[in-house]
């Protein structure tokens, strides 16, 4: 069976299995700044399921429009759930509320299996660079970790970046409860299984023991390794998920020029020597937007 693997920018990518197609994440439509993927949610015309990461707008952002243009099922955290329901007014028939633990069956022979995982740690210091290392930030209390990322939020809708980030925080944003939790999805096919995490997190325990062929891991921000801000470089918290998870390929992805100002492109060498170095045995594939690229079978 064919499987390919579109990137659509920031964590979001189609994965088409057979005749299935599987959004991962829904996040398309970014400010007129940022490089265009080729596609926008409002074009999407096929789609049988949405996988949605977790419920900041990066991410959720598009999947109330793919779901009302396509009929599809999305699946997400109960904040997702709540979000699209309550504020996009998503029937409930297509929505799947899940936390972890969950096995799904999406039809065509591909089964998926949710676990819990943690988000990057964007209230603490970060690198301006993958090979740039952090120390600190160890310890600090949640409300204090959440009134900073308040802080952020709001500079963001108040204008401090230009008016089109402002307006664009008014369009996608839809004010989460934190980032609503994150989830990890092991997507099962009869060509072999993937594993996606759509921000630079994840529970030691839960990653050591999954096997998958492919793993889709966001490179960006500071790591966050069972709940604390990872002690070194960003690439060296991406070798370290790849010597936990042991796949044969390796994509990167959130790693591109999302959100200018905020975000610039960034250089993967770092990236790309970590992972030759620690992780040897996995193939790195750089890929492009809209690429159609063959990840499995
Ligand atoms: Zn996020």
């Amino acid at each position: 069976m064919r499987v390919t693997l579109d990137w659509l920018g920031v964590a979001t990518f189609r994965l088409t299995v057979g005749e299935r197609v599987i959004f991962l994440d829904a996040y398309m439509d970014r400010v007129p700044g940022a490089p265009p993927v080729g596609l926008g949610a409002a074009e999407v015309a096929r789609a049988d399921y949405v996988l949605v990461g977790h419920s900041h707008f990066d991410h959720l952002w598009g999947a109330e429009r793919i779901a009302a243009r396509t009929g599809a099922t999305v699946i997400g955290s109960h904040e997702t759930v709540r979000l699209l329901h309550d504020a996009d007014g998503i029937a409930e028939e297509q929505l799947v509320a899940v936390a972890g633990g969950e096995p799904l069956d999406l039809g065509g022979g591909v089964r998926v299996r949710v676990y819990p995982s943690l988000h990057s740690c964007i209230w603490a210091q970060m690198g301006a660079t993958a090979d740039e290392a952090c120390l600190g930030d160890l310890g600090v209390a949640y409300q204090e970790r959440a009134s900073r990322v308040t802080r952020s939020f709001e500079m963001l809708h108040g204008g401090a970046l230009g008016e089109d980030v402002a307006a664009h925080m008014k369009a996608s944003d839809r004010h989460p409860r934190s980032e609503g939790g994150s989830l990890a999805y092991l997507i099962e096919t009869p060509a072999g299984s993937i594993l996606w995490k759509d921000t630079s997190g994840h529970w030691t325990g839960i990653l050591r023991d999954l096997r998958p062929d492919v793993a889709l891991l966001a490179a960006v921000g500071r790591g966050n390794v069972d709940g604390e801000p990872v002690q070194g470089t960003l690439a060296d918290f991406v070798a370290s998920e790849v010597e936990l998870l042991r796949p044969r390929t390796v994509v990167l992805c959130h790693h591109d020029d999302w959100m200018p100002p905020l975000t610039r492109p960034t250089d993967v060498a770092p990236l790309r020597r970590a992972l030759a170095d620690r992780a040897p045995g996995a193939r790195l594939v750089e890929m492009d937007y809209l690429a159609a690229y063959p990840i499995l079978g």
